[in-house]
């Protein structure tokens, strides 16, 4: 049966966090060229319901019933799917039930439905909601995001705009940095300057640490992450970089199938950390054969590194 629930799994931002992928496989509204699970397979804006909030939640009760017994401790449940969970029409109710186990809530979002009063009272009960701000520049906005043609620029910057003021909860953005794409200058300075406006608590400025949908999507070098991070600097109070990978740290749940592919289709995992997890589990490197036999995953190399990335059906939406 295809989990929807996965983790603990460390996290630069988040600590331990448990994630809860709350929309089928790379519905988005974004094609993002850096997107580290593959290009967008159904692009759209409208919402709708996807999976039962009460099946997610279930999931979510039998993860933290088998962890109960562990020393695993936990600081986040993370709505977090690989795509954009403001798509899910359920989303607000899944937030409302998932309350019940008493720990803290984020939802990492790419804001572009932001402008949707409904989408805004939703994410109003998360504590914590890390929005993408990559340019402010519409040319370059559509160049790294490639959202869906309807989408409109100002609607979407006025829509985080007014999230920002209403929200209660911790509000961080995120600014992922490609090289020649929205790492020049004039970029720089004008998101750096609506981020202010906004006041979030953390700007997170990332460059891409895994393989990318689009092959010419490479991450911002050392001394242009250095300037970017100087120039948000001078206008944010707090600019956090994530240029690091996040170590091995994977948490198992003792069925190495299950946990590699449900990290996977979120997170592609470095060699060394698939290592360790097979360790973890007492599996061996047959059952992780068997899985790129099946074409349930797929072995990539980036930057000197080997990767184990989740493959997706094509046939999903037949
Ligand atoms: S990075 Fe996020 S917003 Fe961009 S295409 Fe991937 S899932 Fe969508």
């Amino acid at each position: 049966m295809e989990k929807h629930v996965f983790g603990p799994v460390p996290s630069r931002r988040l600590g331990r966090s448990i994630g809860i992928n709350n929309i089928p496989p790379k519905v988005c509204s974004y094609s993002c060229s850096y997107c580290q699970v593959g290009k967008a397979i159904r692009m759209q804006i409208k919402r709708q319901p996807f999976y039962p909030p009460e099946m997610l939640v279930k999931e979510v009760r039998q993860l933290l019933q088998q962890l109960q017994h562990t020393d695993e401790y936990l600081d986040y449940l993370t709505i977090v799917p690989d795509g954009e969970p403001t798509l899910d029409s359920q989303l607000g109710a899944l937030i409302a039930q998932l309350k019940q186990f008493n720990i803290k809530i984020a939802v990492i979002i790419n804001g572009s439905l932001l402008y949707l009063p409904d989408v805004r009272e939703d994410l109003s009960q998360a504590d914590y909601v890390s929005v993408k701000i990559d340019s402010v520049v519409e040319s370059v906005w559509r160049k790294i995001n490639k959202p869906l043609k309807q989408l409109q620029l100002n609607t979407i910057l006025e829509g985080i705009s007014t999230f920002a003021k209403e929200y209660k909860g911790m509000l961080v953005t995120e600014t992922m940095l490609l090289k020649d794409i929205n790492d020049n200058h004039e970029s720089l300075e004008q998101t750096a300057a609506y981020i202010q406006t906004l006041k979030p608590a953390i700007a997170y400025l990332g460059i891409p640490t895994r393989p990318t949908a689009m092959i010419d999507a490479f991450p911002a070098d050392e001394e242009t992450v250095n300037i970017a991070y100087h120039l948000f600097q001078t206008k944010l109070n707090r600019v956090e970089l994530l240029t690091g990978y996040e170590g091995n740290a994977f948490s198992s749940t003792g069925n190495f199938e299950e946990d590699i592919l449900s990290i996977t289709a979120v997170h592609p995992m470095r060699e060394d950390a698939v290592v360790v997890l097979l360790n973890k589990t007492m599996s061996s490197v047959e059952q992780l054969n068997k899985l790129l036999d099946k074409q349930m995953l797929k072995k990539v190399y980036y930057q000197n590194n080997i990767y184990y990335v989740r493959r997706f059906s094509s046939t999903f939406y037949r």
